[in-house]
């Protein structure tokens, strides 16, 4: 199977900005395996913005664009060099990709980025995408990375996006406010009700929150992938969801 994994700062860093190493360990633990099972495996990571944080002893997330394409520019480079000392490990080969919302807008750039991601795949090396933050302003985002995620998702042909994030799936209310919420299994159709339950922002370190997600949702659905929305705080969890099991939301991408 072809899949694109997205995972959000929470699941990467600590509140603190600093990483969490014991659950990026298992992370890339687990992804060299599914990639030693023969499935094809695209990691859309967050985390520039948030651990360039932590390493310039930041103590909250940057709201000017300087600040955030500094941390962004600080931050990728740990993220990279993490992410490459961890799934070397395993064997794995890592790449990074940075991109914007007007490369995937503008079509012969489209063309090649779909290109290089073919042969990477190809050559059995992990793309590992983000945005490229220090260039990208507000006019050329895509600016969040669930958005991010299902837009590559699409474009690489992927049959599945799984968003790992700090919260089980969509709920029929905010569970952090209301015991009676409960985690919606399965999604045929976004229509208003599901995005009433879209709610807010995410945690202090992303961008996201649910409302991004819901927009992946979409993008995806629309174009035939499922989306998995699940809790990255245990890793292993990927395990489950590929063998179609596990606490989740599912997004059943529409079939021609
Ligand atoms: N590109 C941002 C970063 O690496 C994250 C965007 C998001 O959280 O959606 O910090």
């Amino acid at each position: 199977m072809r899949l694109v994994i997205k995972v959000g700062t929470s699941t990467l860093a600590h509140s603190s900005g600093k990483l969490n190493i014991r659950r990026v360990e298992e992370l890339c633990k687990v992804i060299s395996d599914l990639k030693n099972a023969g499935h094809e495996i695209v990691l859309v990571s967050s985390g520039a913005i948030g651990m360039g944080m932590g390493k310039l002893n930041l103590s909250a997330r940057p709201s000017d664009m300087p600040t955030k394409q500094a941390a962004a520019a600080v931050g990728q480079c740990e993220l990279m060099y993490t992410y490459d000392k961890l799934f070397s490990e395993y064997n794995h080969t890592v790449a990074q990709i940075l991109i914007t919302g007007d490369d995937i807008e503008n079509d012969e750039r489209r063309f090649h980025f779909i290109n290089t991601m073919e042969r990477l795949i190809e050559l059995g090396a992990l793309p590992v995408i983000n945005e490229n933050d220090t260039v990208a302003t507000s006019e050329i985002a895509v600016g969040d990375n669930d958005t991010l995620a299902a837009i590559v998702a699409v474009n690489v042909g992927a049959q599945l996006l799984i968003l790992l994030t700090d919260i089980d799936g969509l709920y029929s209310a905010d569970p952090k406010k209301d015991s009676a919420a409960e985690l919606i299994p399965v999604v045929e159709k976004i229509d208003d009700a599901i995005r009433s339950h879209s709610g807010g922002t995410g945690s202090s370190l992303g961008t996201g929150g649910m409302a991004t997600k819901i927009h992946a949702a979409e993008i995806c659905m629309q174009r035939g992938v499922d989306m998995i929305i699940a809790n990255g705080s245990s890793p292993s969890i990927l395990y489950d969801l590929m063998d179609g099991n596990g606490r989740c939301t599912y997004f059943k991408g529409v079939k021609a």
